[in-house]
């Protein structure tokens, strides 16, 4: 067992305490502003952590400047609802559209681990259609790539993270889960009950990225369900916890509360580096020989968009003018019921079963592309927003709904949004405390769409009422934001190319959720971090010749097994054979 290091751990924007998960046991590497760093990676979040990790194991010199700060799991996180509002990217946005997302807290985060230090962890992979849904349905577009060539990265990200779920998943491209599932909480016992009497199939214990058990040094779930609010046992993976320890012993730099303002060429129309604001508003630049930006969905585009230059004046990598546009996001509809029994459903990470039943296209319904049912498990404060959209609750009734919590549960939609060129991520003339332009976000469902939801929303309804709810109400939502910088063969309806190289700018990279092409019924992380993965073998592979040549090699690199974070890699519970 590696000994954590307690204590002070030098940053260059001050000490950082490390909790007893962060086993970091060398000091952090500094790289000087004015020496080229092989890469400089916009954001360490869900992609930015894995890529870090490859890139510093592989003996690449990286940096990772991240807007929010490096948490200490033991000093900064709370398991509690009102103290974990600081995880999420709070900062102004301006939503707008005929169905605008809502922003800001509950939709993506801020700090080393992204998104992935408050996501629920569950991590379902796409199916194989996703990758072709365009010549099968005539919507969307095709990827760039078929699904069997994501398909090792799933299965290694699934023993990195490691993932726990059921030893059979009949969905998609059917495979089993290494590590045993979890056990149930109240919320999946509703959805078994309602799909069972339905005659759906349900997958349960999973598939989720959290220790089902104790395993090595790993701290196991303890059932408590603050996995949204971070997590502070430890048990679920956050890249956080996953990738960036190894990083670090491998010698890559991570400047927190950083944020990159723009990213600059020189005169060869090639990027050299990167402006950034400390958290003083103090201006830096740091030289890179080349830049991945991996900041999400709406930061990603705003960035590009920002970095505005004579020759690039559509913003960065923008010859197609598709930057920003296909922003998608999935329908998240909540139902809610209400049942004489206890159901508790703060008890058990609130990702623990779902079904895949309805996620093809179905040629009986009048739309194509489908969705997934999951449960959900909203605290107190969740669950008060929710009452009060969904039952107009307020007041008394507001407090009667709230002491009756224990008797409800919550379970969701999980629909495919198609992506259009309209909904999008444009730059505001708001400007935010750096005086960056912020992002407008606008979003518009289709007839498609609406179908979808209208469908997958009252099956939800009706698996809700099958096991036994008093009464059932919904909220309409969405999550998940992925696409706005998509990657495809094609450099006029494309960013990046099937390797998230921008094919306008040779040492120019994104890769995070916004190169998604399509994004199906399945929650986004696994993708994300099997992407980041991917891309990092290929830039492995090229060696020095991105740093330097505009020339391409698209051929598929070799899978670097050996690159795994070896305190996480197989470290899941196996399963009772
Ligand atoms: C409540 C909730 C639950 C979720 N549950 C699940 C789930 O169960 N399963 C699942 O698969 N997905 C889930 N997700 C979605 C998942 O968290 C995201 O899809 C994923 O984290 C996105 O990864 P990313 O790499 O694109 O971006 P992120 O992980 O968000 O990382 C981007 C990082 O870049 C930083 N950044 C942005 N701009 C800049 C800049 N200019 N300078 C410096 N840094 C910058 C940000 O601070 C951030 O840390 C959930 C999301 C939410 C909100
Ligand atoms: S329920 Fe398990 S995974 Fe979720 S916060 Fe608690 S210990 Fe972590």
């Amino acid at each position: 067992m590696k000994q954590p290091l307690f204590g002070k751990f030098g940053a260059p924007n001050g000490d950082h305490m490390l909790g007893p998960i962060q086993k970091i046991t060398v000091p952090m590497q500094r790289y000087a502003e004015n020496e080229p760093a092989d890469y400089v990676i916009v954001g360490v979040g869900a992609a930015g952590g894995v890529l870090l990790q490859r890139l510093a194991r592989a003996g690449f010199r990286v940096i990772g400047i991240e807007a929010g700060p490096f948490w200490d799991t033991e000093r900064d996180w709370v398991s509690d609802e009102a103290g974990s509002h600081n995880l999420y990217w709070e900062d102004l946005r301006i939503t707008g559209g005929q169905d605008p997302l809502t922003l800001g807290a509950n939709n993506c985060g801020k700090g080393v681990g992204g998104g992935s230090v408050h996501w629920a962890a569950f991590c379902p992979r796409l199916h194989p259609s996703d990758f072709h849904m365009h010549s099968a349905d005539g919507v969307g577009v095709d990827w760039p790539f078929p699904y069997g060539e994501l398909k090792p990265y799933y299965e290694l990200l699934e023993l990195e993270m490691p993932v726990a779920g059921p030893a059979y998943y009949p969905w998609g491209d059917p495979h089993g889960y290494p590590y045993g599932p979890h056990p149930m909480g109240g919320v999946g016992d509703v959805l078994i009950r309602g799909c069972t009497k339905l005659g759906i199939g349900v997958s349960i214990g999973g598939p989720v990225a959290i220790i089902s058990g104790s395993h090595g040094d790993r701290p196991h779930c303890i059932y408590r369900g603050f996995c949204i609010q971070g997590c502070k046992v430890g048990a679920k993976a956050s890249t956080l916890i996953t990738h960036v320890p190894d990083a670090l012993e491998n010698g890559a730099e991570i400047r927190d509360n950083s944020m990159v303002a723009r990213i600059e060429l020189g005169k060869d129309r090639r990027v050299n580096g990167v402006m950034y604001f400390d958290q003083e508003g103090r201006e830096h630049f740091q030289k890179a020989k080349a830049v991945i930006v991996s900041g999400y969905a709406i930061e990603t585009p705003r960035l590009l968009l920002n970095s505005a230059c004579p020759g690039f004046e559509n913003g960065l990598a923008n010859s197609s003018d598709t930057v920003g546009r296909y922003l998608m996001a999935q329908a998240g509809n909540v139902v809610l019921g209400r049942f004489e029994e206890l159901i508790r459903m703060y008890k058990a990470p609130p990702a623990h079963a779902m079904t895949e039943e309805f996620y093809e296209t179905d040629p009986q319904r009048d739309f194509v592309r489908g969705f997934a049912i999951q449960t959900v498990g909203p605290l107190p404060i969740a669950f008060a927003k929710q009452m009060m959209v969904a039952k107009g609750a307020w007041g008394w009734g507001l407090r009667r709904v709230m002491m009756d919590y224990n008797h409800w549960a919550a379970i969701a939609l999980l629909g495919e949004i198609l992506p259009w060129p309209e909904n999008r991520v444009t730059l505001a003339n708001e400007k935010d405390r750096f005086g960056i332009p912020i992002a407008k976000v606008t979003f518009n469902l289709h007839e498609n769409d609406k179908k979808l939801i209208e469908f997958g929303k009252n099956k939800v309804i009706g698996v809700m009422r099958a096991a036994g709810a008093e009464e059932v109400v919904q909220e309409s939502r969405y999550a998940h934001l992925v696409g706005a910088a998509r990657m495809g063969n094609d450099s006029r309806t494309s960013v990046v190319d099937r390797y998230g190289r921008t094919h306008d700018i040779s040492n120019l990279f994104v890769c995070d959720g916004s190169i998604m092409p399509t994004q199906g019924s399945a929650n986004p992380g696994l993708t994300i971090q099997a992407l980041a993965a991917r891309t990092a073998d290929y830039l492995i592979s090229q060696g020095d010749a991105i740093f330097d040549s505009s020339k391409r090699n698209m051929e598929r690199p070799p899978m670097r097994e050996d690159l795994s974070p070896p305190a996480t890699w197989g470290k899941g519970v196996p399963r009772l054979k």
